[in-house]
Parts: C-alpha cells; structure tokens; sequence
C-alpha cells in the first residue's frame, strides 16, 4: 500500500527494536473480528494496522475469524467482512478461523486439568459472579475448586460428550481467587452451548471463551504481535500465563492501543445492530452508517479511510476524533480528481426571451478547473433552463449576488442574464423567472467591464437528466449520543440525516455516467452513484458537502 510516507508510531517502535534485538525472524500479524456484524470504521484502525505492519515489514497477517460464540455469529457477516477488507486494499496472508483450533484447544484444556491448572465448577454463573470479588475485595474459592484431576477429566468429557445442560457446569483455570485483577481470578475457559455453529456443525456443545481461544490461536499461528485495544490491558496478566503454563509452539506478545472513537455516531456493533433490527436505518450498508459497507455505498474512497487512520495515529491515549476530520479526509482525496458537473437539485425555471426558441448551443469546458488530464466536456445552453431555487430571491438581503427582480448574474459557462420578470402560482410562489441574456457575454465575460458578482450553476430544461439525489448527513444530531446517559441513545438520531430530493435535473453528460466515479455537484458537494442507481432511474449519494457546516452547530450541541 503506496500511502507514503511510512507511519511512526509506538508500536513499530517495539517492532523495529525486536528486529534489531533479532526476536524474530518474521513479523506475524493477526486481525481478529467476530462475525456478528459488519466491519466499522473502528475496525479500520486495526485493520491499517495489523496489514500496514504484514506490507511495509514483508511479513504475515492472518484475517482469523473470533467464532467462539455460535449464538450471534453467521457466514453471512464473515463474507462481508473478507469483501470490506479486499476493499479496503489489503490481502491477508491466510485465512483461519477459531474453530479450526478447536481440537487444539480442547486437548490444551485436558493439558491444563492434568496439571491441576484447571477444574469444572458446578455452580450456576451467578453464584461465579458473586465469589468473584471486587477491586477492593478478594474472590472466594468455589466449593469445587479441589476437585481431583480424575473427577475433572470425566466431567470434563461428559461436557464434551454432551451430558449436561447449559449453564451446569463451566471449567475455570485455577490460578488465584485473591490476585489484585480479577481476570486472574479463576476465569472461565470453557462454557456448555447446545447450539450448532456455523462452520464446526453439531460436533462441539462446549466452547471456548474468547481469553482462552484467542492467545492459544495467536500462538499456533506463530503471531508475534498480538495487537489489541485498550480494554483488553487487563487481560494481558491471563494471555501471559495462558501462554506460559501450555505447550504452545509460540510466545506472542500483546500490546494494546486505543480504540478509534468518533463522534456524531455510534460504534459498538450492538448498537449498530440495534439501529439496523428496530429500522433506524436501512441497513448494515445505509450510507449513513459508520460501516465500512455503508461509507463505500455512500461514496467514502478506501485511500480517504485509510488517510483518516494515519492521521490519526496510534497511540495509548483514549481520545475521540472529530468527524470532521473523517470528512476532511474524503474531500481532500476527491478535491483534485473529481471531475466536475453542473447538478441542479431544486429547479426552478428560467425562460430567457430574448434567446431563439431553435437554438442550442454546444459549449465544451474543461471537467476539473486545475487538471485539464481530467478531460473535458460539452454543455448544451437553450432558451430554457433550471437554476437552484435558493439562487433567486424576490426581496435579496445585503450581501445576495444572485438573481433578484431586475438583477444580473453569470450562468457558469454561460452567459449573464437579468431577471425581468416572475411568473408565480397560486400561492405566490415563483415558478418561473424570465430573464434576458447578453449575447456580447459568453464565457460569463464582461467585456465592457461592468461588474456581474454571482456566479450561479445551471442545466439545459430540454437536455437535462433526472434524478434522485439523497442527501446524507450525520446520523446523530449530538456531538456524543451516549454522552450524560440522561435519555436513551435513539433520542439524538438526526432527524434530517436524509433527505430525498426526486426531481433533480442534471447536466446531459451525467446520463451516462460511469457508476464508479465520484463527481463534485458544483456549489453543491460531492456525490456517488447508489448501488441501487441504474441508468433509467439515477440516484445520487451526497458523500459530504464541499465546506464543513457542522463546526458551528457542534459548539453548541455538544455542551
Ligand atoms: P465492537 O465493540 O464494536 O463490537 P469488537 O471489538 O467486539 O467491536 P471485534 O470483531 O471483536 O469487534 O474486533 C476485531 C478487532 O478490531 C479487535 O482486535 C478489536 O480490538 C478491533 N477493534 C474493534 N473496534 C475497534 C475500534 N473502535 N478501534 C480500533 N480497533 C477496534
Ligand atoms: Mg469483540
């Protein structure tokens, strides 16, 4: 991935040191996703990470799959998170799955029951929780806690075997209910779930936690930096002595970073399950979506997301990011190679008198003002054309250069014309402006230097494109929806976060637009094709507006 120049950050520091030191003789990365829901923008951290380490180190990086939890997981969810990452632009080294280690990390459990590093508790998970302790109290020793190892070996087969219910017995690691952290105290390894998983069948009614499965597979994988978020710090002391107490072929190391926190959205794909089951949204992929799925629909280039990520870094600081800087990043990628159109979303006709009913007149102009490599392309001018309806006022205010009773203005491209007269509907409302053009103006000049400040976009009415156009903004109206908790979390959806405008007129050239390319609407914003978009039915995602219009409102939002 050519994104220059190569990232600094504390964990290639460790990384170039363990080189150094020669640790390794290969750096062997790992990205773990459940597959209970798309990928997010978060995820993208991890992802820029783990794969930025694999290509710019010539190492390894597996995408293993964290399916320990058949209740929520699904094939489903695993194919989209393969096809968000490829898009994305990174390629795993192998593709490995939890469960393909599930003989392995059974016969490491036996491993640590014949060590009597582990026994099979009977009590129900309240009472576990109960003994547990706190973070000023110590744990209390389960009653079962001195099982012999024979008892716990049967039992622990019986598990297997399919003997008892959920939730009778669970098999915890024996290590020490007084420890200062409480994962050390005792954790739970393996819990009974009669339900079938999506790749291992009926085969296993008994599954491992998470804390057992993931550093066991880090180390037959032969990972040597398990990098992880914050949350898992604690952790760290259980990964360790997982490590230390089993025959694994491997010593990995876990670091943690923090996690990518944004605002105006929500980011736990609880949540964003949530918004999808109670039909906030349309879906895992609606453009409003912090899913990498839904920014790819709503326009978002991979280069924009993976430019977001390196300037945000990595660090260990928990902190929460602008998504300002998320939109910033998109524009400053589609700035100079989006080609150029003229978009009118809310028409409002224009009649120019004095311009012959036959006529049209092609005008070829350059598609981006800075790149003429970018092409360019033929507008066509006529007697009839749509402006925007915000670009006429009966009665301007101070500072309005656009077209008012009696006023001038420049067509981009095109001529000046001055509005002469309104021809309004019942209500009063203008429904058609009748305007005269300068012939001696073409180009928009003036050539007697008279003084014609605003510039406004246009279409031809006869040769213009429908569309619809979806605005998309943000999906939360509050900079932190989880903020004071005071109410729930849906109360601060936006409620403008999508408007649909269904007749849109567009110039001609956009009748055949290529389906992949970004277009900047000028005045307007940049703008994307829906993956429901076809040629005789067009529809237009905003990506974002050409100008930040949230620093403002956050101001006040947010406090
Ligand atoms: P969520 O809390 O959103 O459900 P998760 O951590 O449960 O996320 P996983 O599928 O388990 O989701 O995550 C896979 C990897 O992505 C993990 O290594 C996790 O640390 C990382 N990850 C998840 N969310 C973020 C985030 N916001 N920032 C950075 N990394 C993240
Ligand atoms: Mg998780």
């Amino acid at each position: 991935m050519s994104d220059s120049p190569k990232p600094v950050n504390f964990i290639r520091q460790i990384i170039d040191d363990d080189i150094k030191a020669g640790r390794h003789q290969a750096i062997v990365t790992r990205f773990p996703p459940e597959p209970n829901g798309y990928l997010h923008i978060g995820h993208c951290k991890a992802i820029w990470l783990n794969f930025g380490i694999k290509d710019d180190y010539g190492g390894r990086c597996t995408l293993r799959f964290d399916d320990t939890n058949p209740l929520r997981e699904s094939q489903k969810y695993a194919s989209r998170i393969e096809e968000d990452i490829r898009w994305l632009g990174y390629e795993w080294s192998s593709l490995a799955h939890a469960s393909d280690y599930f003989d392995q990390f059974y016969e490491y459990a036996v491993h640590l029951i014949k060590n009597a590093l582990a026994y099979v508790d009977s009590q129900s998970g309240d009472e576990i929780r109960r003994q547990r302790g706190t973070l000023t109290e110590p744990g209390m020793n389960s009653p079962y806690r001195d099982r012999g190892i024979e008892e716990n070996l049967s039992l622990f087969q019986a598990m297997r075997d399919g003997e008892f219910e959920d939730g009778e017995h669970v098999l915890r690691a024996k290590i020490d209910m007084q420890a200062s952290n409480i994962n050390l105290r005792d954790p739970v390894l393996y819990r009974i779930r009669h339900h079938a998983h999506q790749r291992t069948g009926d085969k296993w009614c008994i599954y491992p936690m998470y804390d057992f499965a993931h550093g066991q597979g880090d180390a037959i994988e032969g990972v040597t930096h398990s990098l992880c978020t914050l949350e898992f710090e604690d952790h760290r002391a259980l990964y360790d002595w997982l490590i230390e107490h089993l025959p694994v072929p491997s010593t990995p190391r876990q670091i943690e970073f923090s996690r990518l926190n944004l605002n105006y959205t929500v980011m736990s794909k609880r949540l964003l399950t949530q918004l999808v089951d109670l039909g906030h949204v349309a879906g895992w992929d609606d453009p409003r979506m912090p899913t990498i799925s839904g920014l790819r629909r709503r326009g978002y280039t991979p280069e924009s997301l993976r430019n977001f990520i390196a300037s945000v870094g990595i660090t260990r600081k928990p902190n929460v990011i602008e998504m300002g800087l998320l939109e910033k990043c998109i524009r400053d990628d589609l700035d100079p190679k989006a080609p150029r159109v003229m978009a009118v979303l809310r028409p409002l006709k224009v009649v120019i008198e004095n311009y012959p009913e036959s006529e049209t007149e092609l005008i070829e102009v350059p598609s981006h003002p800075q790149r003429p490599e970018i092409g360019c392309r033929q507008l066509t001018f006529s007697r009839e054309i749509f402006i925007e309806r915000s670009d006429y006022e009966d009665d301007p205010p101070k500072g309005y250069f656009r077209l008012a009773p009696g006023r001038e203005v420049r067509l981009r491209h095109a001529y000046v014309i001055r509005c002469k007269e309104v021809v309004r509907d019942a209500r009063g409302e203008p429904v058609e402006i009748r305007c005269d053009y300068d012939p001696e103006t073409a180009g928009g000049q003036t050539p007697d230097g008279r003084k014609v400040k605003g510039i406004i976009h246009w279409v031809s009415a006869s040769h213009a494109v429908n569309a619809e156009v979806r605005l998309y903004d943000r999906l939360f109206s509050v900079a932190d929806p989880l903020g004071a908790r005071k109410h729930d979390y849906l109360d601060a959806l936006n409620p403008d976060s999508l408007q649909c405008l269904k007749d849109c007129k567009l110039e001609m050239g956009l009748g055949q637009a290529d389906p992949q390319t970004r277009y900047q609407f000028e005045r307007v914003g940049y703008f994307f094709q829906d993956s429901a978009s076809r040629q005789d039915a067009l529809v237009f995602n905003r990506i974002v507006s050409l100008r930040d219009t949230w620093t403002r409102k956050s101001q006040y939002s947010s406090n």
